[in-house]
């Protein structure tokens, strides 16, 4: 039994599926002279078969997501017929009598070297691109001992990872994932937002995972506690199955409210919206009973595209997201790049030391005025296309630290409206504007800020984590970057209470939104609009309907006496299991 963070909550049992089993078991077998010719065909066969796969993906995914979402796929065929990348290939396997496979652990490691030498990001996230191709050609080259990748993935599979690359995160929907484990990452990477926004459970910051585990394993992902078990007994097999059905039957039940209004016992109507990442996850959001998109972060559409999408391009991502959220408010987010996340073509040119407090986010946006222009215009121009057919699209900036950046962004937004007038091409009359609440910053000077914006939305990730100094993406401090802890609550309280006495419009969508301990203690302090990933809604419907204002009150006014967060979290687990003990399985530790 190991223990990492939980991430995406549920149970599941299924067999091991090893991403980057060629990073952990490096070939060292030399081949005999008559091997060679072999091993070259082998690897042709192999070059073959996957770039066949990457074509075919393009053309799914372009069709079933977007085109520059399949972009992708393209960059990544051109690597894998880059004459370089063969000729060394081919020279190892040759001249060293290397196997195909570990020419090409050696040429990813190679690069590697090579491009952190660079200073130029671009460039340095490239490795990741040849990383994924060596892993798909890799997978192509497996002997027969181990399962082909096709055979394993026909039954339920957990995927073991280090971290899953970003083409994998897009292809997993063809897959019969029920869980996710990876060795990196935590609440915010890759393989957690794609696992909350389909319902999977999910563990990360599992160190060393992959050295204790092989695709054909069997595992078990008990996200409650973030506890991963390898080739359980039968007796433990057949506790954690059950579990797992337990936690399938509580999924289907609770999906079945999603026509039902998000109302508290005593009448209280609440809004539960969706953190959205693109149309596959609007249409999910909608699915699961969500009334609206309270957060669509539009960089995945920066990152999955190999240069600066443009105002058509993006207008379309934009309107597809529309299209899929009927007669709903879509709140659309600029862009939210930096800190863990670097769009090579927006000159990220050398490393920062701080890169979360560094150049990040709408501080990036105001030194590229002209790309943030296109944005800017795709979304006004989305949200005439909004109002055509009875939804609202509402615009909201990342990172607002200061009362001077809210008035530079408004004074952009309507030049941005003017020039479109100009041009006579049809933007949104009413498009409010928001702020995202994640800096300490803004959260003391709240007063100040309101008056200049129409809403806003707390981003308790970021939150969190400037509040306690502890990076929302390092396991080794993540028992400091807890939503629960005593300081973010007091804050969290003093900002909701701003926000009511102003009569602002509030949503907070940092993933504490999701979280049963917190939602309960988020409604107690007068939250009303709550942001998730799309399989969170049904359940805090159905936690909704166990609250009353008045037992929620009880409950925060003791969380509020606590001095610890581990005291907070103990006591929250009690009374979860008192007020909604149906959710006992997504109460996460
Ligand atoms: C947040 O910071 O809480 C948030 C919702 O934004 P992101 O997770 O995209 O930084
Ligand atoms: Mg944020």
């Amino acid at each position: 039994m190991r223990k990492g963070i939980s991430v995406s909550p549920g149970v599941a049992v299924g067999t091991a599926y090893c991403i980057h089993e060629i990073f952990v078991d490096p070939d060292t077998k030399r081949l005999e002279d008559n091997e060679v010719t072999a091993e070259l065909a082998s690897y042709e066969t192999a070059r073959d078969k996957a770039a066949a796969e990457l074509r075919a993906l393009h053309h799914k995914v372009a069709a079933q997501v977007g085109a520059p979402e399949a972009a992708i796929f393209a960059a990544h065929e051109s690597i894998l017929r880059d004459a370089a990348f063969t000729n060394k290939v081919r020279t190892w396997v040759v001249n060293d009598r290397l196997t195909a496979k570990a020419a090409l652990h050696r040429l990813l490691d190679e690069y590697t070297i090579l491009f952190t030498k660079t200073n130029d990001e671009y460039i340095k996230e490239r490795v990741n691109d040849v990383r994924d191709v060596v892993i798909r050609l890799s997978t192509h080259l497996s002997d027969v001992a181990k399962p082909e990748a096709t055979s394993v993935l026909s039954g339920p599979v957990i995927v073991v990872a280090d971290e899953l690359l970003p083409s994998q995160v897009v292809t997993l929907g063809g897959l019969e994932v029920r869980g996710i484990v990876t060795q990196a990452g935590s609440q915010t990477s890759h393989a957690a937002i794609i696992a909350r926004s389909r319902g999977i459970p999910a563990i990360s910051g599992m160190r060393g995972i992959l050295s204790h585990v092989k695709t054909g394993d069997t595992i078990v992902v008990d996200a409650r506690g973030g506890h991963v078990l390898v080739n359980p007994d039968a007796e433990q097999r057949s506790a954690y199955l059950k579990l797992e059905r337990e936690f399938f039957l509580l999924k289907d039940q609770l999906a079945a409210n999603r026509d039902q209004p998000a109302r508290t016992q005593d009448g209280i109507d609440l809004e539960l919206v969706a953190n959205i990442n693109g149309a596959i996850d609007a249409r999910a959001a909608v699915a699961m009973g969500a009334s609206g998109v309270g957060l669509f972060r539009t960089e995945y559409l920066y990152l999955t595209h190999p240069d600066v999408p443009d105002e058509e391009e993006q207008y379309i991502a934009y309107k597809e997201v529309i299209d899929a959220s009927p007669n709903r408010t879509i709140t659309i987010r600029t862009l939210d790049i930096g800190g863990d996340k670097t769009v090579p073509y927006l000159g990220h040119t050398h490393q920062e030391a701080n890169p979360f407090m560094g150049w990040r986010s709408i501080r990036l946006s105001f030194e590229h005025p002209e790309f943030f222009a296109t944005q800017l215009r795709a979304v006004l121009r989305a949200a005439a296309h909004a109002e055509h057919v009875g939804s609202r699209v509402r615009l909201m900036f990342p990172m607002i630290t200061a009362l001077e950046e809210i008035r530079k962004v408004k004074s952009m937004v309507n030049k941005a409206a003017q020039q479109l007038r100009q041009e006579q091409k049809a933007f949104g009359s009413d498009v409010k504007l928001g702020m995202m609440l994640e800096v300490p910053a803004a959260a003391i000077s709240i007063k100040d800020m309101l008056p200049e914006v129409d809403f806003v939305s707390i981003g308790s990730n970021d939150l969190v984590q400037y509040l306690m100094a502890a990076d929302r993406d390092n396991p080794k401090v993540s028992h400091l970057c807890q939503p629960l802890a005593p300081p973010v609550l007091k804050v969290l309280s003093h900002v909701i209470k701003a926000c009511q006495k102003s009569g602002k419009s509030l949503t907070l969508c940092g993933e504490m939104a999701g979280q049963p301990r917190a939602f309960v203690l988020l409604f107690a302090m007068g939250l009303r609009s709550f942001s998730m990933s799309p399989a969170f809604i049904p359940s805090m419907k159905d936690l909704a309907a166990h609250l009353t204002l008045e037992s929620a009150r009880q409950v925060l006014r003791k969380a509020m006496t606590l001095r610890t967060t581990a005291g907070v979290n103990r006591y929250m687990a009690e009374q979860l299991a008192r007020i909604a003990p149906n959710l006992r399985m997504l109460d996460v530790d």
